[in-house]
């Protein structure tokens, strides 16, 4: 039987609805729900999520600003960015899009995020929460990752054994931190993992953030396994994920597609991130 495909968007839908249910309380309040999104001249991948945040969170009565650190900027010029928007009242939630070029110190900067604005859970305050399994602001991709395995006809999370593939402090190692915290039993694997196959073929579910197209093959995954697809890749001007769809498909219970998966998932969960700094910001 083919696999089914996991569709983020009807996902991503009901979460705005919320969101737009939880923004309209808040401008009830006279609270509008703002968000500003950090990104560097020249980030293209950076610049198309955070219009992409704009245009959704605008139908979902959200604003985001998208502010732009100059391509000659250096970390104290950064730095008095991040220091404003902590300072802006007005703002309740901020992110800043990673990764950084190397003349930045990502470090410094990260550090310098109000832990209480940290819609993405980039703090250290916030990333040693969730590595305590107490997560305040859970980084949006990961926690996409935790939503659709809920929503989906996955198998119980309680007990699942979950190959999570990538250990980025952006991705992999948070998505870890979730499902373990939601009682899965989960293997990190990366570069240096030996014998992929002996991990991949005995989990229920597998999470594949990695980075390379087609790189998740069906002869890794075991009949009827649940597959994650994080990858955005593009290849020859597409959106390609980092699950080889044919081959995959033909062997697992049900995989998520590129594009239409996380993808949408992670927008509508930044965005009520941004509403519940509102909120925590203004109890
Ligand atoms: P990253 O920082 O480059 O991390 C890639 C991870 O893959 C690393 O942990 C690396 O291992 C591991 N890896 C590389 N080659 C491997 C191999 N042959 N076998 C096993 N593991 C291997 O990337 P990232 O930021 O986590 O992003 C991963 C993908 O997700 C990218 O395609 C990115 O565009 C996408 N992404 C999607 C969203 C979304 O919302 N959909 C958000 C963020 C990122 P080492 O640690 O050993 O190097």
């Amino acid at each position: 039987m083919p696999a089914v495909r996991l569709e983020g968007r009807s996902i991503a839908l009901k979460i705005r609805d919320e969101v737009r249910r939880r923004a309209e309380a808040l401008q009830a309040r006279a609270i509008a729900p703002k968000c500003v999104m950090i990104v560097v001249e020249g980030d293209g991948p950076g610049m198309l999520y955070a219009q992409t945040a704009r245009r959704t969170g605008a139908v979902a009565g959200i604003q985001v600003e998208i502010v732009p650190i100059g391509a000659k900027a250096d970390t104290s010029g950064a730095l008095a960015i991040i220091h404003r928007i902590v300072d802006e009242s007005t703002v309740h939630g901020m992110l800043l899009q990673r990764p950084l070029p190397e003349r930045l110190d990502d470090q410094r900067l990260v550090e310098a995020i109000d832990p209480r604005k940290d819609i993405d859970g980039a703090h250290p305050f916030n990333q040693g929460l969730l590595a305590v399994g107490k997560p305040a602001f859970a980084p949006a991709t990961a926690a996409a990752v935790l939503e659709i395995l809920r929503e989906s006809p996955a198998p119980p999370l309680r007990g699942a054994r979950i190959a999570m593939i990538g250990r980025s402090a952006v991705v992999g190692r948070p998505a870890a931190a979730l499902l373990t915290a939601a009682d899965a039993t989960v293997t990190i694997c990366h570069s240096r993992t030996r014998n992929l196959a002996g991990i991949t073929l005995v989990s229920d579910i597998i999470v594949v953030a990695v980075g390379k197209p087609g790189f998740l093959t069906g002869d890794l995954v075991a009949p009827g396994a649940v597959i994650i697809d994080v990858g955005t890749n593009v290849v020859d001007g597409h959106l390609a994920g980092d699950v080889d769809f044919e081959s995959v498909a033909a062997v697992a219970g049900a995989v998520t597609p590129v594009p239409g998966g996380v993808g949408p998932v992670t927008t509508a969960i930044l965005l009520r991130n941004i509403v519940m700094a509102a909120e925590q910001l203004h109890p």
